[in-house]
């Protein structure tokens, strides 16, 4: 394999001495950085101890406030201070409108369709507002360690697109950081209890944050993770247990809902603390505004209960998607940091008929697990003493879909091993086939491209056009083999072949595939704009 590039970046393939990447859990409500340090990885604090970054920013005419203090200052200065920016990013400004306008801020509209907020100090995109999380970040790490940076992986959540996605790498260049890769939090989770070293198998990993809750089945093959399914509830996470108490204090005092935005604010940080307290207390005495009563623990459970259900109804529905059973699940990972409360371990253990993974610090798991991937792809060693590579793939890989154009599954550059999913559908009633095509290559037309293989599935069942769920696979792996595998999920027909995916290509074919691809763009886009309107008639 020629053409697999050993690329780390800016490098040489000398041996290194140790240098400094870090995993940094790029969060909605927390965010925090972690790094590799004395065989070991864990987070790192700020110079009061803290390790958790609260993910607000607030904009004052001549500095940037960052964490806990901007967090708390929301209800006097709602439109400069920003608060779960991660919902933002890579979105349009009509899909923000959608999110539902419980925002605070003044939007204002630019040329990239890119949602921008008004502050004193401007509109602020909300990938500079996540620079601004990653500065404070990248500035711990280099303060503690006395060197720079020399790059870090950073999470995001399984089902981020690839809109979402390139806006976190471009807070992270904006930020000054140099992204080793994005990794999924669910997979850095299953990476830090050390899962990846594990025969293959299937993880779920439960994740109940501050205002989302994601679930995730990943299956293990050959120490490459792929997602086989996400969900969750995007407005479920401990907020909503800081407002159900807030609601039990509000009924309990006999207080009147109409409260001014900081006493509401107030009344929540109240709620918040006797939360966190009931998870190791079975009773708090709260006091609120003269006001003052015992929570016990029983007592909030039936306040949350119904929201656990909700998590558990996701996490059937998704186990099922995965095409799994639970008794096929070897291990169910406790991520975020609500999934301390102990009904909802106790919830999560009796639907999955098995303990939970509780040990690792469940709001520092996703960033201790980044660390140690960011730590192997810088090449420092690992425990084994085996010094790890981080290859690339030097070409798209893709499919040909309608109209002779190519589908990319994944981009260049690619750092293997890599799984990608994709779902496609038939065009036609009654189809009970598909060919799959396989592609390699820049441009956007099938001819400009190398075709790498062929294979058809059958025995789709016979359904309207558009109603067949095919689910195509590629995945390289270390040594840059590629797989193709389809499968219909509703009958699970599936069929797989192994390809080469640069067999027969020179490097200088390569370069010159690139340069086609910048020179030819403009034609392509007029191509394909032709096609598309071909296919439409
Ligand atoms: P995110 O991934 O959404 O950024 P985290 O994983 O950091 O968020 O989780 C934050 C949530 O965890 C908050 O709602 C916080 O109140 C809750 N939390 C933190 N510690 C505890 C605890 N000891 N008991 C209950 N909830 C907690
Ligand atoms: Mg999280």
């Amino acid at each position: 394999m020629v053409l697999l590039k050993i690329a780390e970046p800016g490098q040489s393939s000398q041996l290194h001495q140790s240098r400094l990447a870090v995993g940094i859990d790029l969060g909605t409500t927390n965010s925090l950085v972690a790094a590799f340090r004395g065989g070991l990885s864990e987070p790192l604090s700020d110079s009061d101890g803290q390790v958790i970054l609260p993910s607000a920013v607030r904009y004052h005419s001549d500095r940037i406030e960052v964490g806990k203090s901007a967090k708390l200052a929301a209800s006097l200065d709602p439109l400069n201070t920003v608060l779960s920016v991660k919902r933002l990013m890579g979105r349009s400004l009509s899909d923000v409108k959608q999110l539902g306008s419980r925002l605070p801020y003044h939007f204002v509209s630019s040329e990239f369709h890119m949602p921008l907020i008004n502050t004193v100090q401007g509109p602020k995109s909300p990938i500079e507002v996540s620079a601004d999380i990653l500065k404070v970040l990248r500035f711990r790490a280099e303060s503690i360690s006395g060197s720079a940076l020399i790059g870090a992986v950073i999470t995001v959540p399984a089902y981020f697109d690839d809109a979402q996605r390139q806006a976190t790498k471009d807070a992270a260049k904006l930020a000054g950081v140099n992204v080793l890769r994005l990794l999924n939090e669910p997979t850095a989770a299953a990476v830090a209890y050390g899962l990846d070293h594990h025969a293959e198998g299937v993880i779920a990993i439960y994740d109940l944050g501050g205002g989302t809750f994601d679930i995730s089945i990943l299956r293990l093959t050959g120490g490459v993770f792929e997602v086989l399914a996400t969900g969750g509830d995007s407005a479920l996470g401990g907020d909503d247990f800081d407002y159900a108490i807030a609601g039990w204090i509000i009924t309990s005092a006999g207080l009147s809902t109409d409260l001014s935005p900081s006493a509401q604010r107030n009344l929540l940080e109240t709620a918040c603390s006797t939360k966190e307290a009931l998870t190791d207390a079975i009773s708090v005495d709260v006091y609120y505004c003269g006001w003052s009563a015992q929570l016990t623990r029983a007592v909030f459970d039936v306040l949350i209960e119904p929201m656990i259900a909700r998590s558990l109804k996701a996490c059937r529905r998704v186990v099922r998607d995965a095409g799994v059973g639970l008794k096929d699940i070897a291990a169910v990972v406790m991520v975020g940091g609500s999934t301390r409360i102990p009904l909802v371990r106790k919830a999560v253990a009796k639907d999955f008929g098995r303990q939970p993974l509780t040990e690792i610090d469940p709001d520092q798991v996703v960033a201790i697990g980044a660390a140690i991937q960011a730590n192997t792809l810088v090449g420092n060693k690992r425990e084994g003493g085996e010094l790890l590579l981080l290859d690339v793939i030097p070409l798209s890989l893709g499919l040909e879909t309608m109209g002779g154009l190519m589908e990319k599954i994944i981009s260049r550059n690619t750092t293997i091993p890599v799984v990608r999913t994709q779902d496609f559908t038939t065009h036609q009633d009654g189809q009970t086939s598909i060919m799959i095509h396989v592609l390699q290559g820049e441009r956007e037309l099938i001819d400009d491209c190398r075709s790498l293989a062929r294979f058809e599935l059958h025995g789709i069942p016979s359904m309207v056009a558009g109603a067949a769920k095919i689910r195509v696979t590629f995945k390289v792996d270390a040594d840059g083999l590629l797989s193709v595998s389809a499968r219909e999920l509703s009958s699970g027909v599936e069929t797989r072949i192994q390809v080469k995916p640069s067999c027969g290509l020179t490097d200088s074919k390569i370069a010159e595939m690139l340069n086609g691809s910048f020179k030819y763009a403009d034609d392509d886009k007029f191509t394909s704009v032709l096609r598309g309107q071909q296919v439409d008639a």
